[in-house]
């Protein structure tokens, strides 16, 4: 049989992923250092697990309401409204999903007809693009630059927008570069998105890791936006929580109850132990994650340093786990440089065109990966350039 012919038309327009290309190579090698997955290092706190564990002691092993539990939605709202300064209904504006994964899909298969556009800035999580495809609407990138620190500039967003623009795509602080948006520059994007009546998706999953500023800044907080966003969050990256496959959207009811239609049918609810450990997860909040983010800081000064300090053009970050210095000066691709790395020294790191075009000339190096293990790194990533 020709299976081929009987797949999806708009799946054959999605390509593979460049990140797990790249890491076909690597599994399985355990002589390998890898600055690759955008995973935490650190195994998720003790007193998270514990709460799993006791939930799963007390036998409760059940499906949830399908929007989760309501001691967990009210808890997510209470959250939210001190970290990010805005107010929902743990009733009926708050949905739990299956990672932040899930709620992205949701979002945008409630929003999107065939052929609306829906823009995001790149580089930026592999997901995105192929994410909007399956949902039939037209991935429009905006390419962002190491000049204004991989930022969107609101110019760069007026640039793209026509008639079909229906959905803005923010993420700040962004994988893979770690960029942050000025209050200025959100300003002007919220001015558009008003003036050109786009629904705005806003994924935060790193938003608890910012290293530039005391406060964080979600675009949902700024006045008129809150009607018109879909504010994304999780437990993944903070929290250190990538297996418990837990995440959330806060939105009006209606965009809620639309998303909800797609989960319910598709997903039914997410996991109960999940969601047990995700309520002592916001009732530890910062004191849980502060110590990471510690880790992090240091690891990212460190980095930085040491990139710049060997030649290599590297911005500072302001949040995330990634750095993303500019290789394009030793005349090759991401790709043939990061592969390089990788069978010279034995350290992967993900090429930056993985993240979109704009990505090329850049490498993507996670460092949720141990200092001493970092170290080894850049010692290694020291001698390759000097081969080069
Ligand atoms: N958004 C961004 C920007 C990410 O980097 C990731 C994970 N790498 C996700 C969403 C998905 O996270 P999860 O499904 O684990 O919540």
């Amino acid at each position: 049989m020709d299976i081929e012919s009987k797949l999806a038309k708009h799946l054959q327009a999605i390509p593979r992923s460049g990140i797990r290309d790249f890491f076909e190579l690597v599994i399985g090698r355990d002589d390998v250092i890898s600055l690759g997955v955008g995973e935490p290092d650190f195994v998720t706190p003790w007193s998270i697990r514990e709460a799993a564990i006791y939930s799963l002691e007390r036998g409760e092993t059940s499906y949830t309401s399908n929007l989760g539990l309501l001691t967990l939605r009210n808890k997510i709202a209470e959250y939210v409204e001190d970290f990010f300064h805005v107010s929902y209904q743990g009733k009926s504006e708050v949905l739990v999903t299956v990672g932040v994964s899930e709620a992205l899909d949701l979002a945008l298969r409630a929003l999107v007809n065939p052929g609306d556009e829906v823009i995001y800035h790149e580089p930026c999580y592999v997901s995105y693009s192929p994410s909007i495809v399956m949902a039939h609407g037209v991935a429009v990138p905006v390419a962002t630059t190491k000049e204004d620190g991989f930022s969107l500039k609101p110019e760069a967003l007026a640039a793209v927008l026509t008639e079909k623009s229906k959905v803005l795509m923010l993420n700040f602080p962004t994988n893979p570069t770690g960029a942050v948006a000025s209050r200025e520059d959100l300003e002007g994007i919220a001015k558009l998105c008003i003036e050109h009546d786009l629904i705005v998706l806003s994924d935060e999953i790193y938003s608890e890791l910012r290293y530039d500023a005391q406060e964080h800044l979600s675009i949902a907080a700024l006045p008129g936006m809150w009607e018109r966003t879909i504010l994304l969050h999780g437990f993944s990256k903070a929290f250190a929580m990538t297996g418990f496959r837990l995440g959330y959207a806060c939105a009006p009811a209606q965009l809620i109850e639309a998303m909800m239609k797609i989960h319910q049918y598709g997903i039914l609810c997410a996991p109960i132990t999940s969601q047990a450990a995700a309520l002592e997860a916001l009732s530890g909040g910062r004191s849980i994650y502060q110590p990471m983010k510690e880790a992090y800081h240091q690891r990212r000064d460190f980095l930085v340093e040491r990139l710049n300090g060997m030649g290599i053009d590297c911005h500072l970050p302001g949040g995330a786990f990634y750095v993303f210095p500019d290789i394009s000066k030793f005349g090759l691709t991401s790709k043939a440089f990061a592969m390089g790395l990788l069978e010279t020294e034995k350290v992967a790191a993900v090429p930056g065109d993985a993240f979109g075009a704009s990505g090329e000339g850049f490498l993507r190096c996670c460092y949720a990966t141990g200092m001493d293990d970092l170290k080894l790194a850049m010692d290694s990533m020291e001698r390759y350039i000097g081969t080069l």
